[in-house]
């Protein structure tokens, strides 16, 4: 296992912001995983798991404790089920699943980050979501392996019981891709991906999305936005828009001058002003509104973890 001691996370996370991790571990084994959590343990330190850092906003002060990165990649196919180690790039699998005439994860093709991290967060793009096509989940507790089937995943929107149990790893994901068509499907994957760079411009720092979008059917949408509803959700971007979101700042960390829901850091920007300005927009939107609007993005090295 690699080791590296006071690892400064902004070289690590996607929005290039983060203190040092006390300790940074690479695992690639199941077994690492299990040895990288009992020597935390043994030494009293907490410790928490990652994949690419694509949806984390981690504290100027870093993390006391020990950072894994899961880089189990295991990847094993028959007929129409594969299974795949948490580890594995999501944009890789799609594009795996694309070559070999499986349907169903097309759509998904650009989202950054891990497949565990998408199960975590129930990652999603364009209609179609990690959970679509799960059959079931591989994860450590913290004394065993155990299995879960998708109901008892709990997927909700960018929500997991990952998400209540944070303490558990996922170490794999079993899918049941339909078939389709190679040529078409990766055709419709290479579209998406170009389309999502108009919104994410290379070399950008963001984690993604900063809010979460809102379910229609939860909120009290106003009349004027209803038109505004995509695949059941009112974006949260949109809301953003309304209260002038476009273009603010807080120190060095904007929001884009072309997307109200997209925070990113110029450079040298701080966690601090990643919080200020997220509190902003927030308190801003339930004033005009009265519509509570969540952040997608995880937090990192605050005291609830
Ligand atoms: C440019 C850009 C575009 C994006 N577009 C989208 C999009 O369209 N749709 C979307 O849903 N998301 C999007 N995201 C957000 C992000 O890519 C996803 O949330 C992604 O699934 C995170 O994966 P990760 O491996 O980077 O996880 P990390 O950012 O490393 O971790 C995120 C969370 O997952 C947990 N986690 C990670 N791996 C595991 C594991 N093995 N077991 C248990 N918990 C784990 C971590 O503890 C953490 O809480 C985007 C991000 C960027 C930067």
């Amino acid at each position: 296992m690699k080791i590296k001691k006071d690892f400064p996370l902004k070289k690590f996370t996607t929005i290039s912001i983060g203190g040092a991790a006390k300790y940074f571990v690479v695992i690639k084994k199941e077994n690492e995983l299990v040895a990288a959590i009992q020597s935390a343990k043994k030494f009293k330190l907490p410790w928490y798991v990652v994949g690419e850092g694509s949806n984390l906003i981690v504290s100027d002060t870093g993390y006391q404790g020990v950072i894994i990165q899961n880089q189990i990649k295991d990847f094993e196919q028959k007929g129409l089920n594969t299974f795949v180690g948490s580890g594995y790039s999501l944009l890789r699998f799609v594009l795996e699943a694309d070559k070999l005439g499986m349907a169903g994860m097309e759509r998904m093709a650009g989202i950054p980050g891990t497949v565990g991290g998408a199960i975590y967060g129930c990652a999603g793009a364009y209609g179609q979501e990690i959970k679509d096509h799960l059959v079931s989940v591989r994860f450590f507790d913290g004394k065993e392996f155990r299995n879960l089937t998708k109901h008892q995943c709990r997927f909700r929107y960018r929500s997991s019981i990952f998400k209540k149990h944070k303490n558990w790893v996922i170490v794999g994901v079993e899918f049941e891709l339909e078939k389709g068509n190679a040529r078409q499907l990766l055709k419709i994957s290479h579209d998406i991906i170009k389309l999502r760079a108009i919104k994410y411009k290379s070399g950008l720092k963001c984690p993604g999305s900063f809010f979460k979008n809102l379910i229609a059917a939860e909120i009290k949408v106003p009349a004027v936005l209803k038109d505004q509803i995509v695949y059941g959700k009112l974006p949260a971007g949109v809301l953003l828009e309304q209260i002038g979101a476009k273009g603010m700042h807080e120190g060095n960390i904007r929001v884009a001058d072309h997307h109200a829901n997209l925070i990113y850091n110029p450079g040298n920007g701080l966690c601090s002003d990643v919080r200020k300005l997220s509190t902003r927009l927030k308190t801003l939107v339930k004033k005009r509104f009265g519509i509570i609007i969540d952040e997608e993005v995880q937090y990192l090295g605050f005291t609830n973890n």
